[in-house]
């Protein structure tokens, strides 16, 4: 059976795209910062009765990120598709945003992704197959005002993607993104009080007026269709679509 290493995967989207792999028969490397990740891999492993393992690396540490797929290596076989999830997010006037703060989201948001999928990248090849799927964002493809690290760097992995495409594409590696407009996960929640402290509006109307706004079907996506489109995009049926960001963000880009 085949493994799945996907950052962030103790929480929101991650979680939900483990739960469709996992259902899918794969065996699961989860990752991120929740305390109680090692409980959520093993009830995850025993719900949908597939290996699973867990892995606390902060992917802002490169060491970390090899020590990740090394472990993954070890104790589940090979890393066949890598899903890049993790993602963090911060909401500010570009005058007001503060430098760390830059470098942060680009660390785990863009400079991550490069480096999970360069680890992954010499045993892919040795292989002749390989699926990444980078969870980007309709940020990816359009920009949003307070939101420029974010946008810089998730529209740098629409362009990471398609290198990886291009030089994946002699191995048989394929590397696409996924484009989600709003998802109500614990990010989104943070992002709900932030902006309405930012544009002075109750949270309601964040909801209503600034996120669903964007959407022409004014509701949030599903974990699970971006899981089950992940796992399209992992099976011999996704092998042709590679190099694309493909959005899943109910219309949002459609204007
Ligand atoms: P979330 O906050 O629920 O989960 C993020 C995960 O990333 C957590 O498990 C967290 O521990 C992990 N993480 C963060 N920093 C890390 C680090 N340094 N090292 C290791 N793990 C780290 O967020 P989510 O909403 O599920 O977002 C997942 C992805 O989807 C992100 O890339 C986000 O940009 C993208 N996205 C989310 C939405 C949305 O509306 N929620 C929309 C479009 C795209």
């Amino acid at each position: 059976m085949k493994t799945v290493l996907i950052t962030g995967s103790t929480s929101g989207i991650g979680l939900g795209i483990a739960k469709e792999f996992a259902a899918a028969g794969y065996s699961i490397m989860f990752n991120g910062l929740e305390p109680n990740g090692a409980d959520i891999a093993r009830e995850v492993g025993e719900t949908f009765k597939v290996k699973t393992d867990y892995s606390p690396a902060n992917l802002l540490k490169t060491d970390q990120i090899r020590e990740m797929v090394a472990q993954a290596e070890k104790n589940l076989g090979p890393v066949d598709v890598l899903v890049n999830n993790a993602g963090v997010q911060f909401v500010a006037p570009v005058d007001e945003f503060p430098e760390e703060k830059w470098h942060f989201i680009l660390g785990v948001n863009l400079n991550a992704v490069f480096f999970t999928s360069q680890a992954v990248w010499a045993s892919m090849k040795s292989r002749n197959f390989g699926r990444i799927i980078n969870i980007s964002s309709a940020h990816g493809l359009v920009a949003s005002e307070f939101k420029s690290a974010y946008v810089a760097a998730k529209h740098g992995v629409t362009g990471l993607t398609k290198v990886l495409a291009l030089e994946g594409g002699p191995y048989k590696i394929t590397c696409n993104a996924i484009c989600p407009g709003y998802v109500r996960t614990p990010l989104v929640e943070g992002q709900i009080k932030d902006q309405a402290k930012v544009h002075g509006l109750s949270e309601d109307k964040v909801i209503s007026d600034i996120m669903l706004k964007q959407h022409a079907i004014k509701e949030f996506v599903p974990v699970e269709s971006i899981g089950k489109l992940a796992v399209f995009l992992a099976s011999d049926a996704g092998a042709q679509i590679t190099g694309a960001s493909l959005p899943m963000e109910a219309g949002w880009t459609a204007r």
